[in-house]
């Protein structure tokens, strides 16, 4: 397939660009496009065929739904329904709050979306992005846009036009070079079907937010869940995801007994003839001297820059082609749930204890 790249001015989007995007998404085409957590790559949510075409060029498996992408909430309203008055409530109510901005929610799916959307599930997610060029856009497609993240299906999300260049390139209609992602984790994905809310997918927005609005927020426990069972409720999570080609391990633990046995597994796989890799804050990655690339995450109390940083180290360790990659387990406090949930799932699922 031939792909157009098309790049539009993210503080100022063009808007015969966006016109002209708009109109591929509309008759069915494929659109790669920024928005403010990862780059999404867009079809028509009433087109069967065009999301299959999503799954198709992702290489997504076909049980893993799509978010519904909308400017508005006539068009949420058009793509979810609420089952009382009660969550229509809370659905405003955390709209006003976050929306535009990096929240899922999940209600009720309606006929007109398509099964191939919500992969048979009867609810739908859907969110309202802040980026401009994404709200623009959806806006001139004038139908819901759905999209999941636009990577090859397990490998790191894109968070810069180029990532996306690496995925795509000859597999969509459009790549929109919009620069670079603010946030760089996907959205929090919020149930909003079960007794409580409760977030399936940690993001920027956190469940100490979301609580503040709705009185109360659950969370899936991600960290104790086991990442091959069968029926997640949030099917995403069931897989090694995020990844590297390198081995990723992960380690927990205080920093120091950290460090030392990071240190010592390092020499282990250098003296092997393997390429290393360190994944740390600034204020630890000094001591990592020894191995072939450093990465950092940004500062120790900095879990905004630790999201923005975190997908395109994954990706330069790959350029990098290192054959092991070390890093440390941080607090989950804050947005540094949703780091460590995808640093969790790029190590396969597993932390290791640092040695005493
Ligand atoms: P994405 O952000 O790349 O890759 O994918 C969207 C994610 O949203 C999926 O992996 C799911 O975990 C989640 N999601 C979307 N729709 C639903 C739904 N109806 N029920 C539960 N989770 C959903
Ligand atoms: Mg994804």
């Amino acid at each position: 397939m031939k792909t157009e790249i098309i790049r539009i001015d993210p503080g100022q989007p063009e808007q015969y660009k966006l016109d002209y995007c708009g109109a591929v998404l509309r008759y069915g085409g494929l659109v790669a496009f920024p928005t403010e957590t990862v780059y999404g790559l867009g079809a028509s949510a009433f087109s069967d065929r065009a999301v299959k075409g999503v799954f198709e060029a992702k290489g997504r498996p076909a049980d893993n739904p799509l978010i519904v992408h909308v400017a508005d909430y006539a068009a949420a309203e058009a793509a979810g329904r609420f089952t009382g008055r009660r969550q229509r409530e809370l659905f405003y109510a955390l709209g006003a709050e976050f929306w535009p901005g990096p929240l899922t929610m999940i209600i009720k799916k309606r006929r007109i979306i398509p099964d191939s959307v919500s992969c048979g599930l009867d609810t739908v997610g859907i969110r309202m992005p802040s980026n401009r060029i994404a709200a623009g856009l959806i806006r001139a497609a004038r139908v819901p846009v759905a999209a999941p993240s636009a990577n090859s299906s397990g490998r790191p999300s894109p968070t810069c036009f180029e990532h996306v260049l690496e995925d795509m390139y000859g597999k969509v209609d459009v790549i929109i070079d919009g620069g670079e992602c603010s946030v760089g984790v996907e959205s929090t994905v919020l149930d909003l079907n079960s007794e409580e809310p409760t977030v399936l997918r940690p993001g920027a927005v956190t469940r100490e937010e979301i609580a503040r609005v709705a009185g109360e927020c659950g969370e899936y426990g991600w960290f104790t869940a086991d990442v091959n069972i069968d029926k997640p409720r949030s099917p995403g999570m069931k897989y090694r995801h995020y990844a590297p080609k390198a081995r990723m391990l992960m380690f927990s633990g205080a920093p120091e007994a950290v460090r030392r046995t990071i240190l010592s597994r390092l020499r282990t796989e250098k003296s092997a003839g393997k390429r290393v890799g360190v994944l740390e804050t600034e204020e630890q990655i000094c001591y990592y001297n020894e191995a072939d690339i450093l990465l950092s995450l940004g500062p120790e109390n900095a879990p905004e820059a630790h999201a923005q940083a975190l997908f395109g180290a994954l990706r330069e360790f790959d350029a990098a082609g290192v054959d092991v990659i070390f890093a440390r387990a941080l607090k989950a406090e804050g947005v540094d749930d949703a780091v460590m949930n995808r640093m969790f799932r790029a190590a396969g699922g597993t932390v290791l204890p640092a040695e005493q």
